[in-house]
């Protein structure tokens, strides 16, 4: 039978669009659907403009610090539709490049909603499309949980696009987002609260960092409430457009923005997966093996949606996975999630790869652990009470380095390379015997000589 399409994939997202490009490139007929944004969450409602928030953040105490050093720096003012709508100017450049590259690789670009309708058609409103291969890429979306008045908050989606910046701001949870976002409100000017209902934000990273975070966010006047629900949200007439939560232990909080970062749930809502016969997880991620392949063989599922990791390099690597799988001769590879580098974008930067150190002790038993606190040398003059941390696990059985973690400036940029290192194999040794750089934070990395006492 001939088809359409040798590949068509629903999502134009950082996964889809990686796949479909590279498919293309080896010469398969390729469809990408979008029904939203080119470029997907990544560009539109994630990295790329929460980094450039995170950029604009940080001018506060720029400014600040800048008397020490002989700045003469006048009051300065922060206007919030100046950076709203410049960051939304470089998304919208950066939907045409995505366009652009997809056209440039010979993909046939289909705007609107993907439904699938069996194992090789897609129906997009009145058109079907018949397809050998369907990748489905259509990553995730905020989860909100049931708390009454949860219409009155935002997700991370609004955040991008508020009509005025908020006096008071409330972000709920405790992961990647909340963080990211907690610093933006407070270095933009808002009082910022972070709500989390367990006894320490940042679960799954390394404890000590986790403290560590806890502490510099505390200096930069965020309010921390950890062990903390939120049972209602309210908008009474007195706060004129102000909403009130109400908390547990009996407490409440007025803010003028209330933002929910609880976690993001795979996006198959509607899709047609059931009429196409493909299983997903009680998430309503779609459940593949190692090569993506889902229930139904000619089925295939990539990034966000498969509920692994949520990170646009993971969903990048499984798209040229697809690519080379389907249409190389090569042989079939895989995405080795053994060895992620991620950092998250919060002031200071945590950069983290490898395990964390109750994970090395349980899988290694005994290990090493290097760390170093010190205060960045820009604050010695500036006077800021902003301190750095660095550590280093090691087996000590071979001398591997199996996690590394850092908190402080550029933290991402710093672990990327130290992630090379660790994927080639490094001992600690070789840390060891490597030259430092100086006068940098990073040759701390290499400098790092006793361990801790266990
Ligand atoms: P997406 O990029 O979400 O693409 C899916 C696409 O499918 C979307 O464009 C959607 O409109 C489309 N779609 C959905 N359903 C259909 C349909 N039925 N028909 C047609 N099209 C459809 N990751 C990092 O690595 N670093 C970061 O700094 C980072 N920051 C983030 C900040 C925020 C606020 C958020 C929300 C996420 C962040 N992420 C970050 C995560 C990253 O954005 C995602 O992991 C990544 O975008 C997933 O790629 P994907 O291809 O799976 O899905
Ligand atoms: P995360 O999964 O990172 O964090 C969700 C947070 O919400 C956790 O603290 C969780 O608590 C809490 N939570 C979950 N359910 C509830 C609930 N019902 N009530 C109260 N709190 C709840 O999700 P995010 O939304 O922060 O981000 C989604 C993903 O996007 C991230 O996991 C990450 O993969 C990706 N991302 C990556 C970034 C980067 O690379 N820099 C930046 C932003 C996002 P608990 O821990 O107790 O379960």
């Amino acid at each position: 039978m001939s088809y359409d399409y040798d590949l068509f994939v629903i999502g134009a997202g950082s996964g889809g669009v990686r796949a479909g490009r590279m498919s293309a490139g080896q010469g398969a007929r390729v469809a990408v659907a979008e029904s939203t944004y080119l470029g997907g969450t990544c560009v539109n409602v994630g990295c790329v403009p929460k980094k450039l928030f995170v950029y604009g953040s940080h001018y506060a105490e720029e400014f600040e610090d800048s008397g020490a050093y002989g700045w003469k720096v006048p009051a300065s003012d922060f206007d919030w539709a100046t950076l709203r709508d410049n960051k939304t100017r470089e998304i919208q450049r950066l939907n045409g490049i995505y366009e652009n590259l997809l056209n440039a690789a010979g993909v046939d670009i289909k705007l609107g909603r993907a439904v699938l309708e069996d194992p090789h058609h897609v129906r997009m409103g009145d058109e079907v499309f018949s397809a050998e291969n369907i990748l489905v890429a259509t990553g995730s979306w905020p989860m909100l949980p049931q708390v009454p008045g949860r219409d009155l908050a935002i997700s991370s989606n609004e955040a991008f696009y508020l009509d005025s910046f908020p006096s008071q701001a409330v972000v709920v949870g405790g992961g990647y987002i909340a963080v990211e976002f907690a610093g933006i409100f407070a270095g933009l000017g808002a009082e910022t609260h972070l709500i989390y209902r367990g006894p320490l934000f940042l679960r799954g990273f390394d404890d000590e960092v986790r403290e560590f975070v806890a502490e510099e966010l505390k200096k930069k006047h965020i309010h921390l409430h950890f062990n903390t629900e939120v049972s209602a949200i309210e908008a009474p007439e007195s706060l004129e457009g102000g909403k009130r939560l109400s908390l547990s232990g009996g407490r409440s909080l007025d803010a003028d923005l209330v933002m929910y970062a609880t976690g993001r749930l795979p996006n198959t809502q509607g899709l047609g997966l059931e009429a196409a016969g493909v299983s997903v997880n009680e998430r309503g991620g779609i459940i593949v093996d190692e090569h993506y392949q889902s229930s139904v063989s000619n089925i295939y599922a990539i990034g966000d949606v498969i509920d692994r990791e949520q990170l646009t390099p993971v969903a990048i690597a499984e798209g040229m996975c697809i690519a080379n799988n389907l249409f190389t001769d090569n042989p079939r590879r895989t995405v080795n999630y053994d060895l992620i580098p991620t950092a998250v974008f919060c002031q200071p930067n945590i950069g983290t790869v490898g395990l964390t150190e109750s994970q090395a002790r349980e899988k290694y038993g005994a290990v090493q652990v290097f760390v170093s606190t010190f205060k960045p040398m820009k604050h010695t003059l500036s006077g800021r009470d902003e301190r750095t941390m660095m550590k280093l696990l090691v087996n000590p059985a071979d001398d591997r380095v199996v996690g590394a973690h850092m908190v402080g400036p550029e933290a991402g940029e710093i672990i990327q390379g130290i992630g090379i290192a660790m994927t080639a194999g490094a001992t600690k040794t070789h840390f060891d015997q490597t030259i430092g750089i100086h006068p940098t934070a990073a040759e701390e990395f290499v400098t790092l000589r006793e361990p801790r006492a266990n």
